[in-house]
């Protein structure tokens, strides 16, 4: 097969072998591609800073029939995104939505809008401050995308519209009232306060320039993070791995970094 040539954002890199690298990267029109970059760890000069997770990149890659993994035959780095490293926050939650993007690239019709919201969620990151409201949006988007936008306004059950604190079921794709709950037979669900799910809807809904303007509190946060978190477990399958790197690090993270 002739080599592909495509713009892609990289997922994950690791050790192969002796002496290649497994790399895992996003394409607007490809989807997911998993290629071996042969030698890479011996000789960077082919893959000269482009192997970095959340980089942006041009890479020529080549499928071989009936192979899961495909050749990477050469890349160029077109964006680092560098300011994601300046700490931890913006890196953990980069990584999450990464992983978000690549598990759920199956189940999307328009594989460019799910490109472009990653790409548009690791420059956002990069650009900073605002983790918070960046990384929540953009995970918001990346799971409608992929057509699982939970309920988060009227009861899965009784299908009122609900005003006051509720409960988010990952099994039910969205909010169950307090009349409701018992018929849920102690299934594990999640707090949500109306203002929770108010900062959610406008974090979905607000266009790029404006998201950043959105503070979550505390209390909000930590209600959205879990019931996205459980959500996505119950979409999956499995829990995402990157929760726990967000989880080990969240308590070293400064005070800007918390709304
Ligand atoms: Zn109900």
């Amino acid at each position: 097969m002739p080599p592909e040539r495509s713009e892609a954002l990289v997922l994950t890199t690791r050790d192969y072998g002796e002496a290649h690298c497994l790399v895992v990267f996003l394409t607007p029109g490809a989807g997911l591609i998993r290629a071996v970059a042969q030698h890479a760890r011996k000789s960077r000069r082919r893959f000269m800073n482009c192997l970095e997770p959340f980089s942006q990149v041009e890479f020529i890659y080549t499928l071989k029939p009936d192979q899961e993994l495909a050749r990477l035959d050469s890349g160029e780095l077109l964006q680092p995104f560098r300011g994601l490293r300046r700490s931890l926050l913006p890196l953990a939650t980069a990584a999450i939505l990464a992983e978000t993007a690549g598990e759920l690239v199956g189940a999307v019709d328009n594989l460019a809008v799910l490109y472009q919201t990653l790409r548009n969620a690791l420059a956002q990151l990069a650009a900073g401050p605002w983790p918070w409201s960046i990384f929540l949006s953009h995970l918001s988007r990346l799971v409608a995308q992929a057509g699982f936008n939970p309920r988060w306004q009227t009861c899965g059950l009784c299908r009122r519209p609900q005003d006051a604190l509720v409960w988010f079921s990952p099994s039910r794709g969205g909010i169950v009232c307090p009349g409701c709950l018992p018929r849920l037979r102690g299934e594990h669900v999640y707090p949500l306060h109306p203002g929770s799910r108010k900062l959610i809807l406008a974090a979905q809904q607000l266009p790029l320039e404006t998201m950043t303007r959105l503070r979550f509190p505390e209390l909000a946060r930590r209600e959205t993070t879990a019931a996205f978190r459980a959500f996505l477990g119950q979409i999956i399958g499995r829990e995402l791995r990157s929760w726990g790197f967000l989880e080990k690090i969240l308590p070293w993270c400064d005070s800007r970094d918390s709304t």
